[in-house]
C-alpha cells in the first residue's frame, strides 16, 4: 500500500510541478502541493527501502529550459523546508538550539516570485541566472538588466554573487493581466506565475513593459565580504545598491519568532506584493555554515507557509460577462464576505465547465479564497449543506447582450460572442482600436471614448469616422471646445492611413495581438486579402497555427464584421502597407539564433533578418540553412555542428548582411 502510494505521490508531484515550474499554470494549489509533498517525506522516511533518488524530495523541482543558454551554478541554488505550524518550528529551534543554544534568528518576509542568482565582477553586473534545477540555471541577463531596481553598476568594486527574488508587484500584475484579456490570452494565475513566465520571455522588451522588481537577501561567502550575520548581510545589500526587504527582525526565542509571523500575517495583505510565508534563518553565518545543507534545503533555515485564508459563503447567482475579445466569462454573484482583507461580492466560475466540474450551483455554500491573492475564486462547494432550492446552471449558446450565437473552438474551453460590434464588446474595442498600441488616435482616450459613447456619438468603430459631420454636437460635450474638437477630427482623419498592420491589430480579432498583425500585414498586404483567407492559406505561413487560423477565418465570416470593413472604406479608412524588406538576400532561408549577441538585440537581428526575406524560427532541424551563435550558446550550436548545418558568429552574420544591404 504503501509503495504505491509512494509510486503516485510521486508522479502526481512530477505532473503538478511541470505545471508549475514549465507551464507557469499550476493545476493545484501550494498548500495542496505542499500537503502532498509533506506526506512523501514523511513515507519515504518511513520507507527507505522504497529510495529513489529522482524522487522530487530529493532535488531542487525547476526545470531548465531550452530557449536559454544553460549556465552551471558556482554555488548550489537550494530550495527551502516547509512549517506549517508552532509544532513545526518548534522541532526546527530544538534541533537548531541541541547545536547552537544561543542561537538567534532573522526572519524575513518570503516573497513569492521566482529566485533569481545574480553576479557582479568589480562591481559591474555579469550575468543572472534563474534557479533552474538547483545545479544548472537559465541564463536571462537580458531581461534582469531591464528590471529599473537592479543594479548595473554597484557603490563598491565588489565581486559578488547574490540571491534574491523576482516578483511581479500587485498593480503590474493587474494591468498585465488586464491587456492579456484584452488580447484574449489566458491570464496569468498569480503574481508569482507572471513574474516567472515574463522572465523567461525571449523579448527584453517585453519584460521591460511588465513592471517587474526584486528584493535581494543571500550573499553566497558573506565572511569573504567581513559579514558576520544575516541581518548585517542586508544592510549591506542595500548599502551595494540593492533593494532589501525592510521587515526583518531577529529574535532568539521562537515564541517570539511565531508572534511576528502572526502579525506579518495580519499586514501582509496590505502590501503590493505577494508573500506566502516567512522564512526563518540562523542568524549567525558561522553556525550556518556548520549546519549546512541536505541534498534539496539548508538546514539552517526553514519556511513557515501561510496557508490561503477561505471563506465560506453563499452563491446568490451566476451571471456572465462578455469581454472585449468576446470571451464569455460566468461569474459568481456572493453574499459580501471578508477575505485577507478585502470584502468579495463576486468570483470568477472561469468557463462553463469549470462551474460543471466543481458542480457549482445558485444557492450553493462554497468556500473561497482570493487566488495569488488578488482574484477571488471558489475552492469547492460545501455539498452538506446544499438544500433542495440549489439551482444547477444550464450554461446559454447565445451571447447575453447582441443575442448572437456563440462560438466555442477546437480545445478551448471558452466560449466566444465573436460579433465586432456586439455591445458589450463595443466600448472595450473602441478604446482598443484607438489605443497608441493599434491605431494611435490622439486624444480619443478611454475617458473621451466613454464620454462619446455616453452621449450615443459612437457606438462602433464605424461611428468614430462620422463624427465630423456631428461637430455641433461635439461642441456641446464638456471639455470641448472648438480647439479640442478640431485636434480629435484631426487625428481621426490621420488615422485613415495609419498601417495596416496596426489596423488588424486594432480590429480586435481573438488570438491576433500586435506581433501576429505584423506578420498578416506582410504577408497578405491589404485588409481584402487577409479577409478572403481560407484556414489552409492562413496555415501556410510560418508564424500562424490552428488556433490563431480558426479565430481568423471566424472573425470575417461574421456578415457584421464584414459590413463594417466595407463601410471603413466608403468612409475612405485606407491603411496603407509599407513594404519592409529591403532585399531578398536571406530570401526564404531559416534561421535559428542562439547564445547572448552582444552589438545587436536579438529582436533586432530578427527585423534585419526578415528585412531581408528570411525567416526566424525557434528550434535547430534539417530545414535550417544557418544558426547565428552569440556567447555561451548551447545546445542548439552544438545539434548545428551534428547537422553539419551553416553556423555564424554574430560578426560574419553583420558581414553577411553588410553584403546584401550594399
Ligand atoms: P519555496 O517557494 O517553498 O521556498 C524556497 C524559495 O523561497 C527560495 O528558493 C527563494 O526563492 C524563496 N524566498 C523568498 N523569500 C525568501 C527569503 N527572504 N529568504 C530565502 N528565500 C526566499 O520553494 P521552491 O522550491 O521555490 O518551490 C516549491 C514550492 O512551490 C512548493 O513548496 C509549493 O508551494 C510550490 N509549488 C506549487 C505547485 C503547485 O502545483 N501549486 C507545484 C510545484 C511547486
Amino acid at each position: 500500500m504503501s509503495k504505491e502510494r509512494i509510486e503516485k505521490l510521486r508522479k502526481d508531484l512530477e505532473k503538478y510541478n511541470y505545471d508549475y515550474h514549465v507551464k507557469d499554470q499550476p493545476s493545484i494549489s501550494d498548500f495542496e502541493y505542499d500537503q502532498l509533498f509533506n506526506e512523501l517525506l514523511q513515507l519515504e522516511a518511513d520507507h527507505p527501502e522504497y529510495f529513489d533518488p529522482l524522487s522530487l524530495t530529493q532535488k531542487v523541482g525547476g526545470e531548465v529550459l531550452d530557449s536559454f543558454v544553460k549556465v552551471e551554478h558556482p554555488y548550489p541554488m537550494y530550495s527551502l523546508g516547509n512549517a506549517f505550524s508552532l509544532a513545526d518550528l518548534e522541532v526546527f529551534d530544538k534541533r537548531i538550539k541541541a547545536v547552537f543554544p544561543e542561537t538567534t534568528y532573522d526572519v524575513e518576509l518570503k516573497i513569492d516570485g521566482l529566485a533569481i542568482s545574480l553576479e557582479y565582477e568589480e562591481g559591474r553586473f555579469v550575468r543572472a541566472l534563474t534557479r533552474g534545477n538547483g545545479t544548472v540555471g537559465e541564463d536571462v541577463s537580458h531581461n534582469i538588466k531591464v528590471i529599473d531596481s537592479i543594479p548595473l553598476r554597484l557603490n563598491k568594486s565588489v565581486d559578488l554573487i547574490v540571491r534574491g527574488e523576482v516578483f511581479m508587484p500587485h498593480p503590474s500584475f493587474v494591468k498585465v493581466n488586464k491587456k492579456r484579456a484584452e488580447e484574449g490570452l489566458v491570464l496569468f494565475a498569480n503574481c508569482r506565475n507572471a513574474a516567472s513566465g515574463t522572465i523567461r520571455q525571449l523579448d527584453s522588451k517585453i519584460v521591460a513593459s511588465r513592471g517587474l522588481d526584486g528584493f535581494w537577501y543571500t550573499i553566497i561567502n558573506p565572511e569573504s565580504h567581513g559579514l558576520k550575520t544575516q541581518s548585517e548581510a542586508l544592510e549591506y545589500l542595500n548599502s551595494l545598491g540593492f533593494k532589501t526587504n525592510k521587515e526583518n527582525k531577529v529574535y532568539s526565542d521562537m515564541d517570539d519568532v511565531y508572534q511576528r509571523i502572526i502579525e506579518i500575517d495580519t499586514f501582509r495583505h496590505e502590501l503590493p506584493y505577494d508573500t506566502d510565508g516567512v522564512v526563518v534563518k540562523v542568524n549567525d553565518f558561522a553556525s550556518q555554515e556548520r549546519l549546512g545543507f541536505t541534498v534539496r534545503v539548508p538546514k539552517f533555515a526553514i519556511a513557515y507557509k501561510f496557508k490561503a485564508e477561505e471563506v465560506e459563503t453563499k452563491v446568490l447567482d451566476i451571471f456572465l460577462t462578455v469581454g472585449r475579445t468576446g470571451k464569455i466569462t460566468p461569474n459568481a454573484k456572493l453574499e459580501p464576505v471578508e477575505i485577507s482583507g478585502s470584502v468579495v461580492s463576486y468570483a470568477t466560475l472561469h468557463n462553463f465547465d469549470y462551474i460543471e466540474g466543481k458542480d457549482i450551483r445558485i444557492g450553493d455554500f462554497v468556500q473561497v479564497r482570493k487566488a495569488g491573492e488578488i482574484i477571488p475564486e471558489i475552492v469547492k462547494v460545501n455539498l452538506e449543506k446544499r438544500g433542495a432550492e440549489s439551482v444547477r446552471y444550464q450554461p446559454t449558446s447565445i451571447c447575453p447582450v447582441c443575442h448572437d450565437p456563440l462560438m466555442k473552438f477546437e480545445n478551448e474551453v471558452d466560449s466566444y460572442c465573436v460579433n465586432v460590434s456586439c455591445p458589450a464588446k463595443t466600448i472595450e474595442s473602441l478604446i482598443h482600436y484607438a489605443s497608441r498600441v493599434a491605431m494611435d488616435i490622439d486624444t480619443l482616450g478611454e475617458k473621451r471614448i466613454e464620454q462619446l459613447h455616453h452621449h450615443k456619438l459612437i457606438e462602433t468603430i464605424k461611428d468614430i469616422y462620422l463624427l465630423e459631420d456631428r461637430k455641433e454636437e461635439l461642441y456641446e460635450l464638456e471639455k470641448m471646445g472648438e480647439k479640442s474638437v478640431e485636434k480629435l477630427l484631426n487625428a481621426i482623419e490621420k488615422s485613415k492611413e495609419q498601417s495596416l498592420d496596426r489596423f488588424i491589430f486594432g480590429l480586435g480579432i481573438r488570438h491576433v495581438g500586435s506581433k501576429t498583425s505584423t506578420v498578416l500585414a506582410n504577408h497578405f498586404k491589404s485588409i481584402d486579402s487577409l479577409s478572403k483567407a481560407s484556414y489552409e492559406d492562413l496555415l501556410k505561413i510560418d508564424e500562424i497555427g490552428g488556433i490563431i487560423a480558426e479565430s481568423i477565418v471566424s472573425f470575417f465570416g461574421v456578415d457584421d464584421n464584414l459590413q463594417l470593413l466595407n463601410d471603413l472604406k466608403e468612409l475612405g479608412v485606407n491603411p496603407s502597407y509599407e513594404d519592409e524588406v529591403v532585399g531578398d538576400g536571406f530570401k526564404d532561408m531559416r534561421f535559428v539564433l542562439t547564445g547572448t549577441l552582444t552589438s545587436l538585440k536579438r529582436n533586432d537581428a530578427k527585423q534585419i533578418i526578415e528585412s531581408l526575406g528570411g525567416n526566424v524560427v525557434g528550434s535547430v532541424s534539417s530545414k535550417t540553412n544557418v544558426v547565428v551563435y552569440g556567447a555561451e550558446a548551447g545546445s542548439k550550436l552544438t545539434k548545428a555542428q551534428e547537422l553539419g548545418i551553416t553556423t555564424w558568429t554574430e560578426e560574419q552574420f553583420l558581414e553577411e548582411v553588410n553584403k546584401h544591404e550594399e
